[in-house]
């Protein structure tokens, strides 16, 4: 199929087309980058948007729950969903977010949402790449929120914030009093923070949780993009469908404010220009393996291991080099 059709069925939110312009954005093959790139030149005009919620937490603590519930409060409403993961896939058990065919069984079959089961390649520079531009062809097909779900490992949160309007750290309830080693980077990243299970017996614990994690973001450096009073803490209850439509007006006000205030703008076009330079930089590390560069890298590294060039000179010819 030609990319011009191609483009067309996307636009009218064709999931079959959008599945498989998806898979081509995976691939790696030169051909399929060429036609993915025409394909995401051809959806660019005119411009939808979605609203990008990343979500993040650790294994267990009710992502997939979360996502079902939430997505079918959001369709329920009349709103297309699209729900896609980024992880090495190392980080989770069957690899593919689908291994486990009970993970958001309702969503996956309601006609207005779409779920895109994570690749399988584990490369996070590659993961990275491949989400934004799935990402993209989500928006092209008119879905209104974008969910993009990574487990709490590493950097892949930094990646999804990066992808994001909304950044939520999704918590459960602590057992002691201690603050669940939640790194205070990933703390600095959250728009909002949602202790989850706050039903049954796990309730007290999780308001315990939320007054906790209240008191901590207080601490925190007020950031120029948060209307007074975010970030914050919320009880929800995924299970139970408890507080979710509560974090929904939490996050609609803190999207009005800052379209409002001109963040919403500024963090796109800063996110664009953040893509952009790490594209160039993964470019820059993939001419690195390829010849003639790696034949020069490994004769330089050769003269560097001998003690005839210090390592200094031998990085700036290869640099010098690298700019012709
Ligand atoms: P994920 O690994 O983060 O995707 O977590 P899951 O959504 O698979 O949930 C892990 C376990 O926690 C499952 O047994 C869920 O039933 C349970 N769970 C998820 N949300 C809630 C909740 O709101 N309350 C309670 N009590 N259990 C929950």
């Amino acid at each position: 199929m030609d990319t011009a059709d191609c483009a067309r069925l996307i636009r009218n939110g064709d999931r079959r087309a959008l599945a498989r312009a998806i898979t081509l954005v995976e691939s790696a093959r030169p051909d399929h980058r060429a036609q993915a790139l025409a394909l995401l030149g051809a959806l660019r005009e005119p411009r939808r948007e979605a609203l990008r919620i990343g979500l993040s937490g650790t294994p267990g603590v009710g992502k997939s729950t979360f996502i079902e519930t939430f997505g079918l409060m959001l369709t329920g409403q009349g709103l297309k969903v699209a729900v896609l993961a980024v992880d090495p896939s190392s980080a989770r058990s069957g690899g593919s977010i689908l291994g486990d065919k009970t993970r958001m069984e309702r969503l996956s079959r309601d006609p207005r949402a779409f779920i895109r089961p994570s690749p399988s390649q584990s490369q996070l520079g590659g993961v990275a790449r491949r989400t934004r531009e799935a990402v993209a062809l989500c928006e092209a097909a008119g879905f209104d929120v974008v969910l993009i779900e990574t487990v709490g490992v590493g950097q892949s949160e930094t990646v999804v914030a990066e992808l994001s309007d909304l950044f939520l750290l999704l918590l459960a309830p602590a057992g002691g009093d201690e603050l669940q080693g939640v790194k205070r980077g990933i703390m600095e990243m959250a728009d909002l923070i949602l202790v989850n299970k706050a039903d049954g017996d796990l309730k007290p614990a999780a308001l315990r949780t939320v007054a906790d994690y209240a008191g901590a973001l207080q601490l925190l450096r007020r950031r120029p993009q948060d209307p007074p009073g975010f970030p914050k803490a919320l009880p929800v209850s995924a299970l139970a469908d408890d507080g979710l439509d509560a974090a929904w007006e939490a996050m609609q006000t803190l999207v009005a404010w800052r379209k409002e205030h001109g963040h919403w703008d500024r963090t796109r076009a800063a996110q664009a220009r953040h893509w952009f330079e790490e594209e160039v930089r993964q470019g820059l590390l993939a001419a690195l393996s390829r010849e003639p560069q790696k034949g020069l890298m490994a004769s330089l590294g050769d003269r560097v291991a001998e003690g005839a060039l210090t390592p200094e000179v031998a990085a700036a010819e290869m640099l010098r080099l690298l700019g012709r």
